[in-house]
């Protein structure tokens, strides 16, 4: 069962007529207590693509996509792909570039809907960004086994609900029915979860849920001008694009700055953490948190802590 203000959100969903309707107002909404996301699959513009219609788990739906069918790579062009900083990882490895000559080659700067954030999306071809994906042959998806995660989703969106002050994040899939795209009248049914794990979903929401996190919490809080009324200057969101994104500069950071003079991270993690990038992934999305939130996600070492306060009560005149 949702929390109340789910529940409000639950009936205003019933009201609307599709769920990226609802998308909007919910960005709208000054309710601080609910963060939202949703990430949509629509590659497209061709009128109202999205079946209002919340599947769980086990719901069935129809659709498959395969050489043969009328519409073979249409939706592989003009597409609207947000990477992910998974898909950035993975997409790099398969390259075999480092993050930032892959952002460079492949990706062009956007900022993400309400969180106001920055994020890759990745570059289409023509001049008006309407032609082909980069990464498209006539035998379909170049990258297939490194794709990135909105093309695993399609043809599915997935929206994120959490309570502020609750842990859990309720996530809801919805099915994206544009009209170029035949794989819905195919016959094969499946259910959400079968077709999640075939396309290999759970690695990229594991290693995704903190950034995630952190861009429905900055579009929850910029109803209120920014956490705690303060927008994030540009020196943040820099950060913050590069902590998501590029994930070498971010490990530069991390062991030839002072970073480790200001937070404990132990051996063991340190060790880790000079090798596993999504290890790294995860200590940026807890460092972002800390910045941007005053989250407890890492610890201040306590000569730093001590100087932090020393330098704050000096500040304001505290006792
Ligand atoms: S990455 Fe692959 S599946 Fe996704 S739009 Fe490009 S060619 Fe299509
Ligand atoms: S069936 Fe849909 S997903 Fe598959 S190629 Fe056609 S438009 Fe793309």
């Amino acid at each position: 069962m949702g929390t109340e203000n789910e529940d409000e959100f639950e009936n205003a969903a019933s009201q609307e007529d599709e769920l990226l309707e609802m998308d909007e107002e919910a960005q709208r909404s000054t309710d601080q207590n609910v963060e939202m996301n949703i990430f949509d699959a629509v590659r497209g513009s061709d009128g109202n693509p999205v079946d209002p219609v919340r599947l769980q788990g086990k719901d069935s739906f129809c659709f498959s996509c395969h050489k043969d069918i009328d519409c073979w790579n249409e939706c592989c062009h003009g597409a609207d792909i947000t990477l992910t900083p998974n898909c950035i990882l993975r997409l790099s490895k398969h390259f075999e570039q480092t993050a930032a000559e892959f952002l460079k080659e492949y990706t062009v700067p956007a900022m993400f809907g309400m969180a106001d954030l920055p994020v890759a999306k990745l570059k289409m071809g023509g001049k008006d960004g309407k032609g082909a994906c980069p990464f498209m042959s006539d035998d379909g998806c170049s990258v297939y086994e490194d794709r990135p995660a909105t093309c695993r989703y399609y043809p599915l969106g997935i929206l994120s609900v959490k309570h502020k002050e609750m842990a859990e994040v309720n996530d809801f899939h919805f099915l994206v029915k544009e009209t170029h795209c035949c794989g819905h009248k195919e016959s094969k049914e499946q259910t959400v979860d079968a077709y999640r794990e075939e396309q290999g979903l759970e690695e990229f929401e594991r290693v995704n849920r903190g950034w995630t996190d952190l861009l429905m919490k900055m579009a929850s809080w910029k109803g209120l001008g920014g956490p705690w009324g303060e927008n994030i200057d540009t020196r943040k969101k820099q950060m913050f694009f590069m902590a998501t994104t590029d994930v070498q500069t971010f490990r530069r950071f991390v062991f030839e700055t002072k970073f480790l003079d200001t937070y404990e991270i132990d051996e063991e993690a340190m060790a880790i953490l000079k090798t596993d990038d999504q290890a790294l992934l995860l200590l940026a999305f807890d460092w972002l948190k800390s910045i941007f939130f005053n989250e407890p996600t890492l610890s201040m070492k306590e000569l730093v802590l001590q100087g932090s306060i020393a330098q704050y009560r000096e500040e304001t005149g505290a006792a």
